[in-house]
Order: C-alpha cells, then structure tokens, then sequence
C-alpha cells in the first residue's frame, strides 16, 4: 500500500524525507509540500507515515482488503506511546487498530564509528565484513574455498 501525502494538512517540515529508506519522499519547491515522487517504488514500510507530526501521509490500501470507496488512516500519538490504523469500508463499517509505537527516540542511535572499534588492516583485507563473525555470534565462518563448519552456522 503506497502511501500519499494530504498536501493541505503537510508543513513541508521534511521528516517523510530524512526517513524514507527509498529516497521517494520529496518536497514539491513551488508547492513547499511533501509528495511521493514514484509509490511503485515505495517499500510500505511506513516510517513516513510514522514520522510525519502532521499526520499528512495516507496510504492507498490494495483491493483485496480494503475495496473501492475505503478510506485508510493512521494516528501518531508519540506522547501516549502508540500508533492506530483505522480502515473504513464503504458499508460504513470501521475498524481500528492500535499498537504500540517501538520506535527508539530520534537521534539515541550512535553511528558505527562511535560503538565500535576501527577496523584493522588486516579486517581490511579479510572477505569477512566489519566485525564478523564476533557480532554474529559465532566462533568462526566458513570462507571460499573452505569446508570449516562453525557451531553455530547452518547449511
Ligand atoms: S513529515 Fe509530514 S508534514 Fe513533514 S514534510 Fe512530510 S508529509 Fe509534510
Ligand atoms: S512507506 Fe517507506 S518507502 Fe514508502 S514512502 Fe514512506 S518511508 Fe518511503
């Protein structure tokens, strides 16, 4: 379900476009609004939707689950600690859903180069990525060209 912005409800504060993990937030420069340049691309993962303090990003449910004439909205309520879904049917009937928001506070994530150790030349120069396989919890992994079974590593 791609999702739309209510350019009369958006302030063009940005958030929908800081988050988007598919870059397809954007701000209209004449309109200073926020639209969703290409929803076929749009990954529906809803941190927009999540994000935007205006609730002023919709989505278009699929047909299957919410026919035509439905209406499909959600309420950010940060301060209750909770997010609701709200599907209308065009019979009228409504039905809502609320969860609780387990978003981490904005800006509590500390980038990589703070948490963790620089790597070494020699990590440099090794097929594994950063940190592996400490961080995967393993003792070891298998590399190209090996037949090493870790304990914990499947297949
Ligand atoms: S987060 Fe909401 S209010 Fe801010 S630009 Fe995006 S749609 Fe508009
Ligand atoms: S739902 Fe996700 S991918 Fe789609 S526009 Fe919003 S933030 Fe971007």
């Amino acid at each position: 379900m791609p999702t739309y912005v209510n350019m009369s409800a958006c302030d063009g504060c940005g958030k929908c476009v800081d988050i988007c993990p598919s870059d397809i937030m954007h701000i209209d420069k004449k309109m200073r609004r926020a639209y969703n340049i290409e929803p076929d691309y749009c990954w529906e993962c809803y941190s927009c939707v999540k994000a935007c303090p205006q609730h002023a990003i919709d989505m278009r449910g699929y047909a299957d689950f919410c026919p035509l004439g439905h209406a499909l909205t959600v309420l950010r309520e940060p301060e209750k600690g909770q997010v609701s879904w709200k599907v209308q049917y065009r019979n009228g009937t409504v039905k809502q859903f609320t969860f609780p928001m387990r978003s981490t506070k904005e800006g509590s994530i500390k980038p990589p180069q703070e948490v963790v150790p620089p790597p070494s030349t020699e990590g440099l120069r090794s097929q594994l990525l950063s940190h592996e396989p400490e961080y995967l919890k393993v003792l070891s992994l298998p590399m190209p060209g090996s037949n090493v079974k870790t304990g914990g590593a499947q297949g």
